[in-house]
């Protein structure tokens, strides 16, 4: 099987190169490039993503791309997360004005993802810390040049036939799957947590020549998912029962519309109290009008839902906070409420101002319903360390902790093993990325040893060719 890969030396007129750039032996900056090996065949980019981690990590987004922007041919994006679009619109301003393909809700949560990640950018340089990556005009200038394209519906470009098929990660997230010359190669982006309460399941891949897959979770499997719902009821139950108020940190994409979803349930089924519900986060906001937007892209149980109701994300409790008086205002309130607000691991976004008024109540519970980075106000709290420091203020937490894993968004070790033993029988070589090495080295062993089917870590930067 080895002998259909090569190294660059050799190129021959009817072959590919894949060059791993990017979310290779690690998590972020999501980056491929996919090239015809003939003299002006077509290169193709999939994902443009930033690269999150230290500042050190960080300062790599602003290095020169290791192609020529002009010469690419178009841009595929499999997802609207910013680990595989931050970067959209510094390869613009670097000059390159080919097409970007993505499903529509990509487009529009990319847009918004995009726009809030230049505010960041901004106050950084605001801090003298470094300059701009891109500016509010090569935003303009990258949505000037996106296509959007529907899961299933082909993009025929020169030779090549390319197909978005659903990954149930997030709205619209897409794998990206190439036909070329009687060949199939598959890039994964990030495969979702199957089932989902609002997302179809990640769609079957059963005849991939060459599969290019994440590895987030490649070396640990996820707690029973099953019973989340359950703890999330009871968390609001014994937390309105005490009088308090329960604050939810939580991602702007996918994670608060999951809670939105199922807190609505809940209350439309008389399971929880009829308290105000607070979605505070501009962020948030945005991104839940586009799953509204979108209703064809939810599974069958939701839009069933959403048919007997008045649409999903809309019930009389849920109080949209939009300006910061609004959010201000919430602290007025009766204390028997929800809040859920940005960001994810309180290391900024509103939810720090709450975490500051309720973290010293006892009657309050703060849920954390996510991965909890290192150096992260929510690490530091999901920890035990009493009093934190909040906005330069001694904060003690008397209120209850509470943790509910089991929302991943991503597939986990065992899943994404049967993910690729669906196509087991055609794979030649599996491309294992998209995780931490030790990660990504535990599910290439695995897939070895379980399916017999070869499989690699490339190395950041590495180059492989493809033989037709
Ligand atoms: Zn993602």
């Amino acid at each position: 099987m080895s002998n259909n890969l090569k190294t660059v030396a050799t190129t021959s007129s009817h072959s590919l190169k894949i060059s791993f750039l990017g979310g290779t032996e690690m998590v972020t900056g999501s980056n491929f490039l996919l090239a015809e090996s003939k003299p002006d065949g077509q290169k193709f980019l999939i994902d443009c993503g930033l690269i999150q981690g230290t500042k050190k990590d960080e300062e790599k987004n602003h290095d020169p791309f290791p192609y020529d922007p002009k010469a690419i041919s178009a841009l595929f994006i499999t997802h609207a997360h910013l680990d595989h679009i931050g970067r959209i619109p510094k390869l613009v301003k670097d000059g390159f004005r080919g097409p970007i393909y993505s499903t529509p809700p990509t487009r529009d949560i990319a847009h918004i993802s995009l726009k809030d990640s230049l505010g960041f950018l901004e106050r950084d340089a605001e801090d003298g810390k470094q300059e701009l990556l891109f500016t509010e005009a090569d935003i303009k200038q990258a949505m000037s040049q996106w296509k959007v394209f529907g899961y299933h519906e082909p993009i025929v470009l020169g030779d090549f036939t390319v197909v978005f098929r659903d990954s149930g990660h997030i709205l619209g997230s897409a794998m990206v799957e190439f036909n070329y010359q009687g060949k199939k190669i598959v890039f994964s982006g990030d495969l979702g947590n199957s089932p989902s309460p609002l997302l179809p399941d990640t769609e079957a891949i059963t005849d991939a020549d060459y599969l290019i897959i994440e590895s987030v979770y490649g070396d640990r499997n996820h707690e029973d998912r099953s019973e989340r719902r359950q703890r999330l009821e009871d968390v609001i139950e014994e937390t309105m029962r005490r009088g308090g108020t329960l604050m939810i940190p939580a991602f702007s994409i996918e994670r608060t519309q999951e809670l939105l979803y199922e807190i609505e349930n809940m209350m439309e089924n008389s399971r929880i109290p009829l308290v105000p519900v607070f979605l505070d986060s501009p962020m948030a906001i945005a991104v839940t009008k586009v799953y509204r937007d979108y209703p064809e892209y939810f599974n069958k149980d939701a839009n069933e839902i959403r048919r007997l109701g008045d649409g999903l994300f809309h019930f009389p409790q849920l109080h949209i906070t939009l300006t910061s008086n609004e959010s201000k205002a919430i602290l007025e309130t009766t204390p028997r409420k929800i809040i859920i607000a940005g960001s994810g691991m309180s290391n900024g976004g509103r939810i720090i101002h709450h975490e500051k008024n309720y973290l010293p109540d006892t009657k309050s519970t703060l849920l954390l319903a996510g991965y909890q980075g290192l150096g992260t106000l929510g690490r530091v709290i999901q920890d035990g360390t009493n009093p934190v420091k909040i906005l330069g203020e001694s904060v003690p937490v008397r209120a209850h902790l509470e943790n509910i894993r089991g929302y991943s968004a991503h597939k986990d070790s065992d899943h994404l093993l049967e993910f690729v033993k669906g196509t087991a029988d055609t794979v030649k070589k599996v491309f294992v990325c998209m995780g931490e090495l030790k990660s990504s080295l535990f599910l290439t062993q695995r897939i070895r040893d379980y399916l017999g089917v070869e499989a690699v870590v490339p190395k950041a930067g590495e180059t492989i060719e493809i033989k037709i």
